[in-house]
């Protein structure tokens, strides 16, 4: 039998254990998907905005990997806690594929960047998704004015959420108390900055163009900033899905703008300098002007603008963060690897393996993790000739018990599927999520 941990239950997690099961070259193979948090599905559970159902839908994928015989979840395990660190994980599997994401936020490195009311767009969705480390609700939603720097997908959900009623998000899975306050939002007035210009934004078209179609909320550019990006004159030359984004920019520069309740201005060419405030909380963001260099690139031009805001969200990116007793790229926020296989030394390491975004980076939609855990999930299974020769010198639920870990197996993930859709029933809405991490265990150990 060849015995292999995927410790992470996200897409790349599930992807990298569904790749495992379905390539079928080792006869008795056992799986077992781990995470530190007693639901499964990672980002799809915890990122992808509560008005992407059709997104989110794809749990319901996830979860028949899940279900397969040969794949056993163990939720609410933490790697990188004493005696639970990957040698302890080699004496209970095989193999262990690491699939823990990117899991913190990039910084800005500017001043004001932590003074009350600048806070990281994952931190944001963190709490509108339900996670149960969300900082909480201290984001300041009398706003009246919010800027979200950077103009990647994140970005995008942030200010589409804000943009949104809340009577549009009631419908969803979102927690209650993030729906309560969102119904009292104030904020009329969202600037979404990009430092470059707009046929270089991050974001993806089918994303950018939801933004146009907020029954609440109206897409103002500025015809100034745009005509400054020569690819936005003449697109031709552009990749399909920049392309494509300036289109549709040029489609809505081209009509005036609706005339809704919140307005979305969509900025350009403007680098954060500093965030200012005083510890009473924010009061604007201060931009250096950019304009193009040519190459790709933007370079300053000394002259500079405030843009006035109670609530900042940085969502410039995610970063990588070590695994306690593995290798680590700091600069790239990655654990070196060939084809998946971890390197230590520079050296393949027995037994260890990566995928997904602590594997490649934080970049790419959902679906790019299936080729991604299909190379790593190739090298696994193109070693286990070698990896079984290597007897196991404890059973794995044992390592986890001796370490203190309380596994929440799959019917404990069906007991608090049961509850939220039960609270979803009190409070006459669709299933709801539980926000907090005694509610889940509750719901995991009493079956809802
Ligand atoms: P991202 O796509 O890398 O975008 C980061 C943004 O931050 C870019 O606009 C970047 O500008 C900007 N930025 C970085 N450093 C900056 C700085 N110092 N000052 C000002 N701006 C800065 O990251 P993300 O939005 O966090 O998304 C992460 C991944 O998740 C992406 O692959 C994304 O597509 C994916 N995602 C997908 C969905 C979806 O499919 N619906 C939803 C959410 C996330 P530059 O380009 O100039 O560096």
């Amino acid at each position: 039998m060849l015995r292999v941990a995927v410790i992470g239950s996200g897409p790349s997690g599930v992807y990298t254990a569904q790749s495992l099961i379905q390539q079928q070259v080792v006869p008795d193979l056992e799986v077992h998907v781990l995470d530190r948090l007693p639901c499964p599905y990672g980002l799809v559970r915890y990122g992808v905005a509560p008005d992407h159902e059709k997104i989110k839908s794809l749990q319901n994928n996830l979860r028949a990997v899940l279900e397969h015989p040969a794949v056993h979840f163990l939720g609410n395990v933490r790697i990188g806690a004493p005696g639970l660190e990957p040698a302890d994980l080699l004496r209970g599997y095989h193999a262990v594929v690491y699939c823990v994401g990117a899991a913190t936020d990039r910084r800005l490195g500017i001043p004001g960047e932590e003074l009350p009311g600048s806070v990281s767009a994952t931190d944001f969705v963190s709490w509108y998704s339900a996670h149960p480390d969300a900082a909480g609700s201290g984001f300041a939603l009398g706003a009246r004015s919010a800027v979200v720097i950077g103009v990647g997908n994140v970005a995008v959900d942030v200010a589409r959420i804000l943009g949104r009623g809340a009577d549009e998000l009631r419908g969803t899975d979102i927690p209650h108390a993030a729906l309560d306050a969102l119904s009292g939002s104030r904020v009329a007035d969202i600037h979404m900055v990009g430092r470059r210009g707009p046929s270089q934004a991050k974001f993806t078209t089918k994303e950018l163009r939801e933004l146009g179609a907020l029954p609440s909320a109206s897409v103002l550019l500025r015809a100034d900033e745009l005509s400054m990006d020569p690819d936005f004159t003449d697109p031709a030359g552009l990749p399909t899905a920049n392309r494509r984004n300036v289109e549709v920019l040029r489609g809505w520069a081209a009509v005036p703008p609706s005339d809704r309740p919140r307005r979305l201005h969509l900025r350009f060419f403007l680098r954060p300098v500093s965030v200012l405030g005083s510890e009473q909380g924010v009061t604007g963001v201060r931009f250096e002007r950019t304009r193009p260099d040519g190459r790709g690139g933007v370079v300053g031009t000394g002259r500079f603008e405030v843009v006035e805001a109670q609530l900042v969200l940085r969502s410039v990116g995610y970063h990588g963060v070590p695994v306690p007793g593995l290798p680590f790229d700091a600069e790239r926020g990655t654990v070196p690897h060939a084809a998946g296989r971890v390197l230590r030394d520079g050296a393949p390491s027995p037994g260890e393996y990566v995928a997904g975004w602590i594997k490649r980076g934080p970049t790419g939609v959902i679906g790019t993790n299936r080729p991604c855990a299909k190379e790593t999930a190739g090298s696994v299974l193109a070693d286990a000739a070698a990896l079984v020769g290597r007897a196991l010198s404890a059973d794995p639920r044992e390592v986890m018990r001796a370490a203190g870990q309380e596994p929440v197996e799959w019917p404990g993930w069906r007991g608090i599927e049961a509850a939220e859709a039960a609270l979803g029933r009190e409070l006459g809405r669709n299933s709801v999520k539980i926000p907090d991490w005694d509610g889940l265990l509750t719901a995991a150990r009493t079956g809802g």
